[in-house]
């Protein structure tokens, strides 16, 4: 993250930079310029698409430890996922499940998991469909969409074919067996689950799992302090 320079750090908290969009820029590279994620502009300046135009003028938001994005309600953050994907053609009958995952870790985001499994050697880069973030580096509850959603390709995120090629993997940011899950990124992970089990328009009738329960004896992820019970509940687990 880039948010350390001494002048951010005074304006920081009582006002949010801003920047004019000129000809050349794109999202993606002033998100990079500004270290936030395209999601997190997107969010803030309620883009339904990456479409900028020049002269625009965005805010860009503040992240990391020193989010000011408590007013980002949980429709919010789901906004961007129900736009990105409105525009695919969903092969509904592909999705069967949907597979949670912990990363393991509190650093990253989707653009350092897919720089990570690229390293690893897997083609399609970020294995899963979908990151929540942790607040670290992207937002606290931040829905970000991984290629291979918008691709509408399987998975790389359990050892199972069956579940790669038809499981949709939900990664949140975090060590789920040191702490547990915080309230915002759970209340983005339900959103999205419920969103994806539920949404007429997508056909989708997944059911929900986790790492664990796939691939038995290989992994502890999601972790243990992952809501297991809570979910069973809601998803109606056998
Ligand atoms: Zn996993």
């Amino acid at each position: 993250m880039l948010l350390n320079s001494p002048l951010l750090a005074r304006v920081r908290g009582r006002t949010e930079r801003t920047h004019r969009v000129v000809t050349g820029d794109t999202l993606d590279a002033i998100g990079r310029r500004y270290g936030v994620t395209v999601n997190a502009l997107r969010v803030r300046n309620h883009l339904p698409d990456t479409v900028i135009r020049v002269g625009q003028t965005l805010i860009i938001p503040t992240t990391s430890v020193h989010s000011t994005a408590k007013a980002d309600s949980v429709s919010t953050l789901l906004a961007p996922a129900i736009a990105a994907t409105r525009r695919l053609s969903i092969q509904s009958r592909r999705w069967k499940f949907i597979v949670a995952h912990h990363s393991g870790i509190e650093d990253g985001n989707a653009r350092t998991y897919d720089r990570e499994h690229r390293r690893r050697g897997y083609e399609n880069g970020l294995a899963y469909h979908f990151v929540i973030g942790n607040g670290r580096d992207s937002g606290e509850g931040e829905i970000e969409i991984g290629p291979r959603w918008t691709r509408q390709i399987q998975g790389g995120h359990v050892r199972s074919e069956e579940y790669n090629e038809h499981g949709i993997g939900i990664c949140l940011v975090g060590n789920f067996e040191k702490r547990s899950v915080s309230a915002k990124q759970m209340a983005s992970f339900t959103a999205l689950v419920d969103w994806l089990r539920t949404d007429a328009r997508l056909g989708l009738t997944p059911s929900f799992t986790v790492h664990r329960w796939v691939d038995r004896n290989h992994t502890v992820c999601p972790g243990k302090h992952f809501p297991y019970s809570a979910l069973k509940e809601r998803y109606a687990l056998a």
